[in-house]
């Protein structure tokens, strides 16, 4: 039974006969059962340590991209110009840049190393997110927009006109906020460039799903110049700190953040930095710790920029169905793409949330164990699903054993089994 290769088969109720050995019903929590006494573990409600907003519970394993899969997250992006255009790029120039930018930011997501100033041991994760320009659905539309405003082009941040923190530009110009990172390019004002104390580089602010970004025009350099300053700034959208502060996880170490680049000599040998979160040259290094806490945000219901989240867990998706053949347990909640299967001798433990796509099934087989512990099963767009379904073997007498440790949830499911289910 073990080298049992499972498929799948969505059969009419017409041809159960073609495997009469196997029965099969739809299960349904228990609505009696009571909360077991002195349970930490974790449940929907109680985000947290070892609960499941904890990010410990979102590493992803790098052999195995289906129950943490790589996301990708909706960005457009508005170039915010003075009505004589003098102030910021042309459409033209400004598509070229912000091209640049983004494709080197994405080679950037698509790259870890490792991160200096962690405890030595400490892994090199993927990060497992990208950006991709979101239009709008209408013609010419390609996500990059270019606006005219004399009150709204630029950035100051700091004295009296300083201004970073104001929303008006995202208020006037942005396009689907609660569904797209706005991405807002603006310039830094003359008169400040002209100030000696006033540091025109390139700066940005998250606000919100929002982002406010100036010097980049002004720079003159290519856009590949600013794309660690964009991943920083959407690190911050996605919850990260600084990772010179005291950002709440382990394997990033306090420091004095003053080395933009590594020295030979002097306090930037040991000193300098290469985390994404830091000022430095480099911004490339996420921690296991730094990357957990980026999909807890993904994963979060609560979380605004979940909902900006190209969402690839709506529908069943070919090639992601997972079969558990051993024990395993997904201590955080999960957004799957495809069916779930546990085979014989397979054991899954679920702690949280688990959204599974519009017609996929969660298959117990004979001698699989599904343990649920205070869990919500759903399709996270409110679409049908199967729903749980248990399996026994009529000659064997094995069957599929769904355990509940606590009160459990089921939703959006249809548990109508009108078809059947073989495997070979
Ligand atoms: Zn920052």
């Amino acid at each position: 039974m073990k080298n049992i290769r499972a498929f799948v088969y969505l059969l009419l109720l017409g041809l159960w006969s073609c495997a009469p050995l196997i029965r099969q019903s739809p299960w349904s929590p228990d609505p009696n059962l009571q909360r077991a006494p002195d349970n930490n573990r974790g449940n929907v409600l109680q985000p947290g340590a070892g609960g499941c907003g904890d990010w410990r519970n979102f590493i992803p394993d790098p052999n195995d991209t289906l129950s943490i899969p790589a996301r990708k997250l909706r960005i457009n992006v508005h170039f915010i110009n003075s009505r004589d255009s003098s102030n910021n790029f042309s459409p033209e120039a400004g598509r070229i840049f912000f091209r640049q930018l983004l494709d080197k930011a994405n080679a950037q997501l698509d790259t870890n190393i490792r991160n200096w100033r962690s405890p030595d041991g400490t892994l090199v994760l993927p990060k497992r997110y990208r950006y991709v320009l979101w239009p709008q659905p209408k013609p010419g539309d390609d996500g990059m927009y270019f606006h005219y405003n004399d009150s709204l082009y630029y950035f100051v941040s700091s004295g009296k006109n300083q201004n970073n923190y104001d929303r008006k530009v995202v208020q006037r110009y942005g396009i689907g906020t609660d569904s797209i990172l706005n991405i807002f390019i603006q310039v830094h004002p003359r008169d400040s460039l002209r100030s000696k104390t006033y540091r025109a580089n390139g700066q940005g602010i998250a606000l919100g799903t929002s982002l406010k970004m100036a010097g980049l025009f002004e720079s003159k350099e290519p856009g590949t110049s600013f794309s660690s300053l964009l991943n920083h700034e959407i690190g911050h959208i996605l919850s990260l700190p600084h990772a010179w502060s005291e950002d709440g996880c382990p394997d990033t170490q306090n420091h004095p953040n003053k080395c933009w680049t590594w020295t030979e000599e002097g306090p930037c040998r040991d000193q300098a930095t290469n985390n994404m979160m830091d000022y430095n040259a480099y911004q490339i290094a996420l921690t296991p710790c730094q990357i957990g806490r980026i999909h807890s945000v993904f994963h979060s219901e609560r979380n605004p920029v979940r909902k900006c989240l190209v969402p690839e867990g709506k529908v069943l998706t070919p090639g992601h169905d997972i079969v558990v053949r051993d024990t395993l347990i997904w201590k955080g909640a999960r957004d799957l793409r495809g069916n779930l299967l546990i085979a014989n001798g397979g054991l899954l433990r679920l702690n949280c949330r688990v959204s599974m796509p519009a017609g996929s099934i969660i298959l117990v087989l004979p001698g699989g164990v599904l343990e649920l512990d205070g869990v919500k099963l759903h399709n996270a767009w409110g679409l049908p699903w199967h729903g749980v379904v248990v399996q026994s073997h009529s000659k064997t007498k094995k069957r599929g054993i769904v355990r509940e440790l606590n009160p459990n949830t089921i939703e959006n499911a249809t548990l109508k089994t009108r078809w059947r289910i073989r495997y070979e």
